[in-house]
């Protein structure tokens, strides 16, 4: 099973094949958000009540840290995890923070690759 850590204070994100994140979204609406620890795959789960709507720009907030996951190095659209290896290898798992936005980027030094419906969108960011 790949791990997940926050790339500000190492904490364990991951619980099985979950990624668990404090999120906000540009409305102020907050909520817990279980993303799936599959590259490609963008089902999430949150609360029922919580009314995030596509195109939404949702902050992505370490529930260890509380500190801002933004990829801001690439651009103001993505947040960033480390996802660690079996073997200990780490690499940058780069995906959009706006809701309904289909891409991830998993980025080891010059090794990238993309995933989802939307990945030519910041390929020319990396
Ligand atoms: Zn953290």
């Amino acid at each position: 099973m790949k791990d997940y850590i926050c790339p500000k204070c190492r904490g364990h994100l991951s619980i099985d094949n979950e990624i668990i994140f404090l999120t906000k979204n540009n409305k102020e609406d907050s909520a817990i958000v279980l993303l799936s620890a599959e590259l490609g795959n963008y089902s999430f789960r949150k609360n029922s009540k919580v009314d995030f709507e596509a195109g939404d720009h949702v902050n992505f907030i370490c529930p260890i840290c509380y500190e801002n996951l933004n990829a801001d190095e690439y651009d103001a659209n993505l947040a960033k995890v480390i996802m660690v290896e079996d073997d200990g290898k780490e690499v940058d798992i780069v995906f959009s923070k706006v809701l309904g936005e289909k891409c991830t980027y998993s980025i080891h030094d010059k090794d990238i690759q993309a995933f989802g419906d939307n990945k030519d969108n910041y390929l020319d960011k990396l």
